[in-house]
């Protein structure tokens, strides 16, 4: 069984635009997976299908075999969970602290608001908090965890995120312009830590890129989306001939 297969995806948006128009492809643990397109192709969208904060209007997204894009919403967390997902604008909680920014992504229920007053450091058991500590480390930044997450630069909030994703021990992570709004030394360090992560933990990452020069270092697959298809699956090598 593929770790994630998408079949035949189709999204139509309220508005009327159909984003996605019957995609399909499987995903394995060897997957280091660059989506790249056009602005409005549809990457973005196909992203948040495979961790259902889109649900999409047709199709299937198998995790492991079980089809995540009709679970019931009280199943929601547990594949949000499983599907760690790293987004442009970082979403870090601002005013809590960078480990506790981390403990959030051992939260059972992430999409209830992360509570603003109480101290998360407080209310997680001391196993947890060694773990939060360790994704840190390994993102390099624990000397930060006691600072407010909105004190960090925004290549450092990056490393915030990935140490969140990292917390939840997810099957798959997802990250949607990671690097877009960073300088070229932060984008290098944040996508370096993400093939470390894939290399070393065996975990298929998906990760939407528009600069081409990342696109050409990072790649390992590439799936090319335009007007909400796939056009191209493979490696790097063989779109380079194409083109
Ligand atoms: P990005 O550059 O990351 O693709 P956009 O500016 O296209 O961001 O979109 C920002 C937000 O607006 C997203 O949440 C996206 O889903 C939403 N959005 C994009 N296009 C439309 C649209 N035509 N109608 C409604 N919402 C849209
Ligand atoms: P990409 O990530 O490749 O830029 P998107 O998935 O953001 O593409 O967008 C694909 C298409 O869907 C675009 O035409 C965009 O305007 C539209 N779209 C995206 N988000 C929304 C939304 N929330 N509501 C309506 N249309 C949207």
């Amino acid at each position: 069984v593929p770790l994630v297969e998408v079949r035949d995806l189709v999204k139509r948006y309220p508005s009327g635009t159909t984003a996605l128009k019957g995609v399909s492809f499987q995903v394995s643990v060897e997957d280091f997976i660059v989506i790249i397109g056009c602005s409005g192709a549809g990457k973005s969208t196909l992203l948040r299908c495979l961790n259902r904060l889109l649900k999409p209007t047709s199709g299937q997204v198998l995790l492991l075999g079980e089809d995540i894009s009709t679970v019931s919403s009280a199943k929601l967390q547990r594949v949000r969970r499983r599907v760690g997902m790293i987004f442009q604008q970082f979403h870090l909680v601002p005013r809590l602290t960078v480990l506790e920014n981390v403990l959030a992504g051992r939260l059972r229920f992430q999409s209830a608001p992360v509570p603003h007053t109480l101290s998360l450091a407080r209310i997680f058991p001391k196993r947890d908090k060694e773990l939060a500590f360790r994704c840190l480390q390994e993102v390099g930044i624990e000397h930060l965890a006691l600072q407010r997450a909105d004190t960090l630069s925004g290549g450092q909030q990056q490393r915030v995120a990935i140490a969140r994703v990292l917390a939840q021990e997810p099957e798959v992570i997802l990250a949607d312009e990671p690097i877009a709004s960073l300088d070229p030394r932060s984008a290098s360090t944040v996508m370096n830590l993400l093939r470390q992560i894939h290399e070393r933990k065996g975990i298929p990452v998906l990760v939407n890129l528009h600069h081409l020069d990342f696109v050409r270092r990072y790649a390992g697959r590439i799936l090319g989306m335009q007007n909400g298809r796939l056009v191209y699956d493979g490696p790097p090598s063989l779109l380079e001939a194409e083109l």
